[in-house]
């Protein structure tokens, strides 16, 4: 096959929207395609079990997915860098390696970043949970320390379900590093597991009383020493852990597609930019135009296949498919002491029996992509690495 005659697929971020799509190349090679997974990392952190690594439940390796052996099988060559632009009309993408890559086909999925506008002030105490590599190294060299003085104030900045999900496993972590201290969290009222049904949110504020984590409900500034809260009060604060949500990559303003106020990237059903036919894109960076859909790993793991199925069907083979999240979610939120709350549509409980559950799903998800496997033909090896 002349190199003119094969498309260029990119893949950009090699994290939970991608993972399906690795494995269905690896599966079965896309017709007259060069291939290249361009991420930040070779390693993905899979993100639900975060919580319990830091609890103590998992090593790291548990939960990490080594994105080289996967890109191989997938035939695609894998690229260290990070995206820092795209011209979506010239369907090139700039690197932070200072090279151009450019496509036929684009698949986006890097993934939110945290917003930390509103705390940045606080400096070197703040720990935004994204990247979640740099979160895991940098909490082990402030917490699992031997010699320094792990922090006695912590305070988790968010009250979504990563947020609480933090907060257990932080409050168990620091009791076991620190002896004493404290763990608070912080977020406004109605952003406290915002979307989930009354009674998780009702177990979950019981749960927090329990572990003696204390509960703001307010908004959070970040000053230098700790955080200012919108009703007045000053929280002192050694370490604030920022689960503040998604915000959209800077980078996406100047590319051209289309995009939401926020700053999201606009896809039908079908994962397509409604701007441009060459670019797909799943998981936190985008809104779709068609519907709300909450950002989170379940919707963007379940998007994967769909990718997967679109951009084989941009290439000629197959139908393409829409994305149709199911009528109802399975939420597990783990309490840091291997229970968990469970909901499933009106069905809620809580128990031991759930943090098994979630245990079993987590890891067998990890392990579905770290199992070996043998190279695709013409796989190709790692090109540019950065440390
Ligand atoms: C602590 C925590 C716990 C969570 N727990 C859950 C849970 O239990 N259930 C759930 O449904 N959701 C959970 N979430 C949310 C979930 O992690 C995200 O919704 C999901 O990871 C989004 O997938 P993604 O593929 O869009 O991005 P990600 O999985 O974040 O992947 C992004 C990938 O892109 C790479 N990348 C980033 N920037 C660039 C760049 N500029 N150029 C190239 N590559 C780049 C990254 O290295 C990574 O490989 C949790 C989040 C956090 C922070």
């Amino acid at each position: 096959m002349h190199s003119q005659s094969m498309k260029r697929v990119v893949l950009a971020g090699g994290g939970h929207a991608h993972l399906a799509v690795l494995a269905d190349w690896a599966r079965k090679p896309l017709p007259a395609a060069r291939r290249w997974l361009v991420t930040s990392s070779r390693y993905t952190a899979y993100s639900g079990m975060v919580p319990g690594w830091l609890a103590g439940f998992y090593s790291a390796d548990d939960l990490m997915i080594d994105l080289a052996p996967l890109a191989e099988r997938a035939g695609a060559e894998l690229v260290l860098a990070d995206v820092i632009g795209l011209d979506a009309e010239k369907r090139k993408l700039a690197l932070s390696t200072g090279e151009t890559l450019e496509f036929d086909l684009l698949s986006l999925a890097t993934g939110g970043e945290t917003d930390t506008s509103a705390l940045a002030v606080a400096g070197q105490r703040l720990l935004p949970v994204r990247p979640m590599c740099g979160f895991i190294a940098e909490w082990r060299g402030r917490i699992a320390t031997d010699t320094g003085s792990p922090p006695q104030e912590i305070v988790v900045v968010g009250g979504g379900a990563a947020g609480v999900e933090l907060a257990f496993a932080i409050c168990v972590a620091h009791r076991r590093a620190a002896g004493m201290g404290r763990v608070s969290i912080v977020t406004p009222e109605e952003r406290f597991l915002a979307g989930h049904d009354e009674r998780v949110q009702a177990l979950a504020k019981c749960a927090l009383l329990e572990r003696g984590i204390t509960m703001h409900f307010a908004h959070a500034v970040g000053t230098e020493g700790g955080l200012l809260l919108s009703n007045g009060r000053f929280l002192a604060a050694d370490c604030i852990v920022a689960a503040t949500g998604s915000r959209a990559p800077l980078w996406l303003a100047q590319s051209g597609l289309a995009c939401t106020p926020e700053g999201f990237v606009a896809v039908g059903p079908d994962m397509r930019s409604t701007s441009h036919d060459a670019i797909f894109a799943a998981g936190d960076i985008i809104e779709r135009a068609d519907r709300r859909l909450e950002r989170s790993g379940v919707h963007a793991v379940k998007a994967g296949p769909v990718l997967a199925a679109n951009l084989r069907a941009a290439l000629g083979q197959g139908a393409v498919q829409r994305y149709k999240p199911r009528r109802r979610t399975l939420y597990l939120l783990a309490l840091g002491d291997r229970r968990a709350i469970f909901s499933w549509g009106p069905i809620v409980g809580t128990g031991r029996w759930a943090w098994r559950l979630k245990d079993w799903i987590d890891r067998s998800f990890v392990r579905r992509y770290t199992s070996h496997g043998s190279a695709a033909p013409g796989a190709t090896t790692t090109r540019r690495g950065k440390p």
